[in-house]
């Protein structure tokens, strides 16, 4: 319940304005975003490369209503692909992106040339680009844009969500050679009809998902802070014979860090998705949806107090 309210102020305008306007404790945007400016996205990435983590790069940016901005989204990813190549943050570093940033709402077809164009700049940068996953509307445009940049950039990275009902077959067709996979539960409030609703049966449907990805030929990226998973993960990695190099663990900046660098310093890799940017807002009310515990502390906040 409070979840579904908290993901509707997300898409709230005047809400936006509240919260964007507040004396908000930089506190808490900065516990999970990494700054506004790329130099912000370069410094956290060094820190955490330094600590023997990979990381994957959001601009934030979702909901473009025109050119004019998906083609500055754009532009942002590439002069970010060139940082990272000339401080020498690739391939430890690879990029996050949303195709409604780059306007798959409004113009399908300019979407996709925008993100063809960040994929090749990765490719040249010797990096990679995972494709994020937004709500079940677009889930089937998504995954073809996807099938047809493989064409051209084959470690090009989906992701897939353990809530949608269809989300276990869907690994099984995209478990082959090369493939990389990003499964993680989902974050959109999702209707019945498609989406699986209490977290038992997300969880459930999780662990199906991993046994096929891990059956699979393809590249698992297991986006989960749930320790419980994280073991299931690591112990059907062993039943399916993987090395610690055939699959990875993502996390998001900010959340469990020293799980994090345990993974890592247990030989597992682990890449931390960091989000930078102006555009915070979407993105901050997703996580706190996700742990509505952390809602009294934002509301303290917001009045002004830490
Ligand atoms: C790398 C990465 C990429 C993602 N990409 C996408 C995407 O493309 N599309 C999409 O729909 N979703 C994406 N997500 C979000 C994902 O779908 C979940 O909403 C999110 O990861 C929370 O689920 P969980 O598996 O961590 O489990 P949960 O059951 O939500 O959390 C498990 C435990 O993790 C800790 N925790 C979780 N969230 C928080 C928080 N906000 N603050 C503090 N502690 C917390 C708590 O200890 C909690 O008990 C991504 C997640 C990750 C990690």
């Amino acid at each position: 319940m409070l979840r579904s309210i908290i993901l509707a102020a997300a898409r709230s305008a005047r809400m936006e304005k509240l919260v964007a306007t507040a004396p908000i404790s930089r506190n808490i945007v900065s516990r999970y975003v990494a700054g506004t400016a790329t130099e912000d996205a370069l410094r956290v990435s060094r820190e955490l490369v330094d600590n023997g983590l990979k990381v994957s790069l959001d601009y934030l940016g979702e909901d473009t209503f025109n050119t004019r901005q998906a083609e500055a989204t754009r532009d942002e990813y590439l002069r970010l692909l060139s940082s990272l190549q000339a401080d020498g943050l690739t391939p430890a570093t690879e990029v996050s992106v949303k195709l409604s940033a780059l306007g798959q709402r409004f113009d399908e077809e300019m979407s996709f040339r925008l993100v063809d164009e960040i994929c090749s700049a990765a490719e040249a940068a010797g990096t990679a680009v995972t494709v994020d996953m937004e709500d079940h509307s677009v889930t089937d445009i998504t995954l073809d844009a996807i099938h047809q940049l493989r064409e051209k950039y084959p470690s090009t990275g989906a992701v897939l969500q353990s809530y949608l009902r269809r989300t276990e077959a869907d690994c099984r067709e995209l478990s082959g050679k090369g493939s990389r996979v990003r499964l993680c539960k989902g974050a959109y409030a999702e209707p019945e009809s498609v989406a699986y609703q209490n977290r038992l049966d997300i969880d459930r449907s999780y662990v199906r998902c991993v046994n096929a990805l891990m059956r699979g030929d393809g590249y698992p990226m297991l986006a989960t802070h749930d320790p419980r998973l994280i073991e299931i993960g690591i112990d059907r990695a062993t039943w399916f014979d993987r090395g610690p190099h055939s699959f990875e663990f993502q996390m998001l900046y900010g959340i469990r860090p020293e799980e994090q660098l345990r993974l890592a310093q247990d030989g597992y890799q682990v890449r931390v998705y960091v989000p930078y940017g102006d555009e915070w807002y979407g993105y901050l009310m997703r996580r706190l949806a996700e742990r509505p515990a952390n809602v009294a502390f934002f509301a303290r906040s917001l009045r002004g107090k830490k």
